[in-house]
């Protein structure tokens, strides 16, 4: 067949060996096509990252004010809203706290078994950060020292009373046989309300940050229910002392150390929680009692070294413990020898005879 046959036949050339039907390719079209295809979809990848961020973007909307509700609530205000907790933030609380950090100068109270650390730095480091932490909340805060001083606890009841406080808080480190741990806090002998309600929403606030061994809120001096350490006797004020932690105990210096602002953050807490259970402000802060709010202990009255109840009674006249000024001096962290209560004075006031020793 000639090619003219096969045309005539098929319509169309006949196909030689070697020769192969030449396609035309419109180059410029597929490159103008892919061009859109990566167009489209550079565009729906866009769409679908910009659907994605809004769904996610409205998600962490919304769990950023689960996490503001959760954090107001933990302050056992569950009724507080959003808006009211950025204005707490310009909440000034009117009141007047006094925190005395433990020891000072040539008394570095108790040390731990390096002989490096030592508790007047723990105690004064702690106190000018609770300072920080309540003066930045309108608080008035004053410290019965500022640097690295001794002060009697004479002068410090007097620091104390002079400055007007509302509330005080004596903080110290514990020392015992390495097997001791926790804290505890002291309240005077005649258990008052306010005294104690500052002290357990110390312990409590403390607690939850996490502790190693809670000891509880416990009345008097140690071994010896009928005196009380001098801060808590001779202060006109709600007052506590709180012995936090065991300074020669590894872990509780560890967890001290860890926590170091959680615990400072949660003192200050639990002093302004006090100061409105006590009524000296409410809740936004506003002045309530009028003049210095007075603790219900017995009052001390330096000019007749008498202490007087808030019937103008006499309680005890001086001698109620003539040691304990000194007694006080050197063992505000008389080592706990017992874990239980110290129901047995007798012993207890033995082993601290031994204790006075170790401490130094
Ligand atoms: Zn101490």
């Amino acid at each position: 067949m000639t090619d003219e046959e096969f045309r005539e036949k098929y319509g169309r050339d006949p196909v030689k060996p070697g020769q192969h039907t030449k396609v035309k390719v419109y180059w410029d079209r597929i490159i103008i096509a892919l061009i859109l295809l990566i167009l489209l979809i550079f565009g729906i990848v866009k769409g679908i990252m910009a659907i994605v961020g809004a769904i996610k973007g409205s998600g962490d909307d919304s769990s950023s004010v689960t996490d503001a509700a959760v954090s107001v609530s933990d302050e056992s205000s569950p009724d507080e809203s959003e808006d009211d907790s950025s204005q707490q933030e310009n909440i000034s609380y009117q009141f007047i706290v006094c925190l005395d950090p433990g020891h000072g100068g040539e008394d570095g109270g108790a040390t731990d078994k390096s002989g490096k650390r030592w508790e007047k730095d723990d105690t004064f480091k702690m106190c000018t950060r609770i300072k920080e932490i309540l003066e930045a909340k309108g608080v008035t805060v004053a410290l019965t020292r500022n640097d690295d001083v001794l002060l009697s606890l004479e002068e410090i009841c007097t620091a104390a009373n002079d400055s007007k406080a509302d509330l005080f808080v004596s903080i110290h480190r514990n020392s015992a046989e390495e097997k001791f741990k926790g804290v505890e806090i002291w309240v005077n002998n005649h258990e008052p309300e306010s005294d104690t309600l500052l002290a357990s929403n110390l312990l409590t606030a403390l607690d939850r940050v996490g502790i190693n061994e809670n000891r509880n809120v416990n009345y008097g001096f140690i071994g010896e229910p009928q005196s009380n350490y001098q801060v808590n006797r001779q202060t006109h004020m709600p007052s506590c002392l709180v012995e936090l932690g065991f300074i020669t105990n590894d872990k509780d210096n560890e967890l001290l150390d860890k926590n170091f602002d959680a615990y400072a953050e949660a003192m200050a807490d639990a002093i302004i929680k006090t100061a409105k259970e006590l009524g000296i402000v409410d809740e936004q802060g506003s002045r309530l009692h009028e003049g210095q709010y007075l603790s219900t202990k017995p009052q001390w009255d330096p000019a007749t070294n008498t202490y007087h109840t808030e019937d103008g009674d006499v309680v005890y006249a001086d001698a109620i413990d003539p040691n304990a000024e000194d007694k006080n001096l050197k063992r505000t962290d008389i080592p706990a020898q017992q874990d239980t209560q110290q129901t047995d004075a007798n012993t207890d006031a033995t082993q601290q005879n031994n204790a006075d020793g170790t401490v130094g």
